[in-house]
């Protein structure tokens, strides 16, 4: 593949991973974590000596924002939503990864090209 050809596939990469972004819906960063947990009621069921049933599940948030960790709490009704906005922040994640590694290549090839055409120019 000549250099020409090359710069334009990776421009296109490019912009595939544009357009991918553009088309993500909510996100948010962070990891679900499910809980179960024991009160301290007397006499409850979760502490019950035979077959305890622990309260829950709970769901859990957590994520590091700026340095600082974080964790919520999330309702029920919300979880299917959360798991969604977190696997839109893992794509997102991967897109940008995959832009960085493709801008990489382009600038160093386009580096290239202008040193062989400055030094054509010289000729
Ligand atoms: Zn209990």
């Amino acid at each position: 593949m000549n250099d020409a050809s090359h710069l334009q596939r990776l421009e296109k990469q490019i912009q595939e991973i544009k357009v991918r972004l553009l088309a993500l819906g909510d996100m948010r960063p962070g990891s679900l974590s499910k809980q179960y947990n024991v009160c301290g009621k007397a006499g409850c069921r979760c502490k019950a000596t035979r077959n305890p049933k622990r309260h829950g599940p709970y769901y859990q948030l957590s994520y590091v924002h700026r340095g600082k960790s974080t964790s919520q709490f999330i309702r029920p009704g919300m979880v299917k939503t959360v798991k969604s906005q977190i696997a839109n922040y893992k794509r997102f994640r991967r897109l940008t990864e995959q832009w960085i590694e493709l801008a990489l290549n382009l600038t160093k090839l386009k580096l290239a090209a202008a040193k062989k055409k400055e030094k054509n120019d010289s000729n």
